[in-house]
């Protein structure tokens, strides 16, 4: 083991959280030395490894941008053009010298006696373990397992003759020209990958159990447009366009509590009317869930519904009953040929990138504790998880998040204390314990899952992750740092 290297704050992750942590640590804290550890060769996180095709947000990049550094490009942007985005941030920033890749963590332990995490480091390169200690340690990993998808266990699955490849784990050599494809799954994966491979297929299928919300629109910003005609400087347009697309978005999630029946018809008749008037857009587009309970996947340009009126795709509602050696063959007794299925069925939930945590020698289980803020968590000193939206871009959490840890940290050097745990007050004694989401309000699959292994929640906001954007950007940068929650030694 090689000698232990200190750094004031540890960031874990060279992802959109990672990177966005470094820069809020290194412009409202110059004076904290930090690193950031990442297991990939580069940075990216999920929009490196992801290499499938058409791989792009759904989210725009006016908010999945970052508040600091203007996006200059289409909204809706395709996995190279974040890398290029984030590339450019690490320059400007100044950051290339504090991440270490091919540094994966393999443990974290927190030592009261000293203030201090030691943390456990595979260096996958040489195969060297290291140590670093640091004082406060700042969760940038994710929320899903980066080495494998979810795909669930259906019978007969041995039998089948072709390939059978999770969106995550994509490679170069799968080949699809002139091939029958089947997608399993409906989701914001299949609305990508479905539209950036029909034209090379010679057919592609997409299997449903039960429909998703799609809204649609041009790959465009109309406003953004034309502030640019008016040679308005890209920093301002960056702000307008965010503020605007914030007020949009915001009115979409109000419609969506208070008149969800009338969100949903508008959804619906937009898709109705990007295909032939007799499609059976009850059965294929027609979800049995509000709109916003699973986030709404956006389709550029509609591109997915042209490929089905071109007829290069098509949408089955049904269920599998087998794997066949051919296919597969539906509850309904139809069978689905193809060459090559790709299982777009989602992710698995990881919490806290499975890293062992022990915390003066007790190993943490983090479904027995509370979540200060959707951050911190009960009993667990100086670590925060960067936990973004998922209604709303991931960096708006990023952006807010980098405020109060620096505000955090700020504080405590101020007040000469090297500890900072969440815990519990007198007055939240009889405060009902729930999980980490509630279901009625948001219930995706992958979430729903793994909810088990996810800190709980209060019913206050101190104890929540509020997944509301635009309550939180009211309350988190003035949120009291001394209200009992957290307390410091
Ligand atoms: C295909 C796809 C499209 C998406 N599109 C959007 C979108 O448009 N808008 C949106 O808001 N959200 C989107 N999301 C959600 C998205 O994951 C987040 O928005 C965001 O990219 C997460 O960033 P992150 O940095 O927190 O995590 P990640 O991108 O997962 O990065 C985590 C990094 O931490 C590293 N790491 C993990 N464990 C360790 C360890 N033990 N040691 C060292 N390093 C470690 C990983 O290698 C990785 O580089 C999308 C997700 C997927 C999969």
């Amino acid at each position: 083991m090689k000698n232990k290297s200190y750094v004031d704050v540890l960031i874990v992750g060279a992802g959109i959280s990672g990177i966005g942590s470094a820069v809020h640590l290194c412009n409202q804290l110059p004076t904290k030395s930090f690193v950031v550890l990442e297991a990939f060769k580069t940075f990216g996180g999920t929009w490196h490894m992801h290499t499938y095709p058409g791989i792009r947000s759904d989210s725009d990049l006016y908010t999945f941008g970052y508040r600091f550094k203007p996006w200059t490009g289409a909204p809706i942007a395709t996995a190279a053009q974040i890398m290029k985005y984030m590339g450019e941030v690490i320059d400007e920033h100044g950051l290339a010298k504090h991440i270490r890749y091919q540094h994966k963590i393999t443990g974290a332990s927190w030592s009261s006696a000293d203030n201090l995490w030691t943390v456990d480091v595979l260096r996958t390169d040489t195969n060297e373990k290291v140590q670093y200690t640091t004082n406060f340690l700042w969760m940038g990993q994710g929320y899903y397992k980066h080495s494998q998808g979810y795909t669930p266990e259906w019978p007969g699955m041995d039998k089948y003759k072709g390939r059978i490849v999770h969106p995550q784990t994509w490679s170069n050599d799968i080949d699809y020209k002139d091939k029958n494809v089947l997608v399993i799954g409906s989701g914001a994966t299949t609305a990508t990958i479905v539209p950036a491979m029909a034209a090379d297929c010679k057919h592609i299928t997409v299997l449903q159990r039960s429909p998703t919300y799609f809204w649609t629109g041009r790959n465009a910003n109309d406003l953004a447009d034309t502030l640019r005609q008016l040679e308005i400087n890209e920093e301002w347009i960056h702000e307008i366009v965010r503020r605007k697309v914030l007020f949009d978005q915001q009115a979409v999630t109000k419609l969506a509590s208070e008149e969800p029946e009338f969100l949903k018809k508008t959804l619906i008749d937009n898709v109705r009317s990007l295909l032939d008037p007799d499609y059976d857009v009850d059965k294929h587009f027609t979800p049995k869930y509000r709109p916003w309970q699973q986030r709404l996947a956006f389709v550029p340009d509609g591109d997915l519904f042209a490929g089905i009126k071109s007829g290069k795709a098509s949408m089955v509602t049904d269920e599998i009953e087998s794997f066949t050696e051919n296919g597969v063959l539906l509850k309904s007794g139809e069978e689905i040929g193809a060459d090559l299925i790709i299982t777009a069925t989602g992710f698995n939930l990881s919490v806290l990138g499975e890293i062992p945590f022990v915390v003066d020698g007790k190993a943490v289980d983090f479904a027995q504790t509370v979540t200060y803020r959707g951050m911190m968590f009960t009993g667990v000193p100086n670590m925060a998880w960067v936990f973004g939206y998922f209604r709303a871009s991931w960096t708006l959490r990023v952006d807010l998040m980098g405020d109060f840890i620096c505000r955090l940290l700020q504080h405590m050097d101020e007040t000469h204390s090297h500890k900072v745990t969440p815990q519990l007050r007198p007055q939240d004694a009889e405060m009902p314990i729930g999980s980490w989401m509630d279901p009625e309000n948001f219930n995706p699959n992958y979430l729903m899952r793994s909810q088990h292994l996810m800190p709980k929640r209060g019913n206050v906001s101190e104890w929540q992750h509020n997944q509301d954007y635009w309550v939180e950007r009211e309350i988190l940068p003035t949120a009291s740092l001394v209200d009992g929650c957290l307390t410091y030694s």
